[in-house]
């Protein structure tokens, strides 16, 4: 967790950055799966008995992420979590296939039934579990971001492990970001992209893993298969909200990079930097250097001198 605030005031400076903190410890109690007294894990508790009254804050980030389930063709999906939570990457434990193919009916975001009237969540089957792993922290940072904005402040910058984002600028520069190298330790980039007033995540499969006999198993879930997704190495999505930044850095591992490319420049906003598996690197329409050059008003051309 960062939090970095270009202020005059130093005296005024840290009350914010602890308002911040707060609300990211805040988000954590009512979001994280790995708290029992948390919202969600009563959700997770009881929502399959019967339709159970939320928050609004929840209601809204499962709705969200409903929006992004439909945009990335199921790919990214918080009932990954029905299988997911079969998985320990720290003590390297993993499923086997029969427990697999036991849970998987259970992943589907269709299961998530909201009504918006009552601002209930319903799962529509026994055996759901959701987990907003996926876009929490991005969701985080952008509550940081507006407790930032709400005592007045116009250039800061707000992270959390693979999510971040900048208001404004730092001092008329912008901010220069790097994308690590998936397979090279954490100072060495394949590029740096200069962003203002913009949100990144980036997903990894270095990030939470273990290997077995060779294979690499990593936090992020295919929700047609209930295995790690392992088709690209590293996707870094650039936008305007850390949100959605992160539901959307989690596509390109389930989808591969061509389909993942295809639904990221659909998105007016969106742009994207995929790690292929041969190391390659793909960008999205608008950071490709051959139109940056023609003059279209797309972000500066990412500096390749590391690459
Ligand atoms: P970080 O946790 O560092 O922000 P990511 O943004 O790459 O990393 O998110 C990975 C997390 O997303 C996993 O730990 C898990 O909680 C969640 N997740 C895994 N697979 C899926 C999926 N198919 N759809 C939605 N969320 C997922
Ligand atoms: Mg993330």
């Amino acid at each position: 967790m960062i939090v970095e605030l270009w202020a005059d005031d130093k005296a005024a400076a840290d009350p914010a950055i602890d308002a911040v903190l707060d609300e990211m410890r805040r988000l954590d109690e009512s979001m994280s799966t790995y708290k029992s007294t948390s919202e969600i894990s009563a959700a997770n508790a009881k929502a399959a008995d019967a339709p159970m009254h939320i928050s609004k804050e929840l209601f809204d980030l499962l709705k969200t992420a409903r929006q992004y389930s439909e945009l990335t063709d199921g790919a990214f999906d918080i009932t990954y979590a029905s299988v997911g939570y079969l998985y320990n990457f720290r003590k390297h434990v993993r499923p086997n296939e029969a427990q697999i193919n036991k849970a998987l009916p259970a992943v589907n975001y269709r299961h998530v039934i909201l009504d918006d009237k009552n601002q209930t969540v319903f799962f529509s089957q026994k055996g759901v579990r959701i987990d907003l792993g996926g876009i929490a922290k991005g969701y985080a940072v952008d509550c940081g971001i507006n407790v930032l904005k709400a005592r007045g402040y116009t250039r800061a910058f707000v992270s959390a492990g693979g999510d971040s984002r900048i208001m404004g600028d730092r001092f008329g520069k912008p901010w220069m970001v790097g994308i690590r190298d998936p397979r090279k330790g954490e100072g060495e980039v394949i590029t740096k992209i200069p962003l203002t007033d913009a949100a990144m995540s980036t997903s990894g499969d270095y990030e939470r893993f273990f290997e077995e006999d060779g294979v690499r198993y990593h936090h992020i879930i295919d929700p047609h298969t209930g295995h790690s997704a392992s088709l690209v190495r590293s996707a870094t999505v650039i936008g305007p909200m850390a949100i959605r930044t992160d539901g959307l850095s989690k596509t390109a591992f389930v989808l591969g990079p061509e389909k993942a490319i295809e639904i990221y420049n659909r998105i007016e906003d969106i742009d994207a930097i995929i790690v292929k598996l041969d190391g390659t690197v793909i960008y999205s329409k608008g950071l490709e250097p051959a139109k940056i050059r023609r003059g279209a008003t797309a972000p500066p051309a990412p500096s390749r001198e590391n690459y």
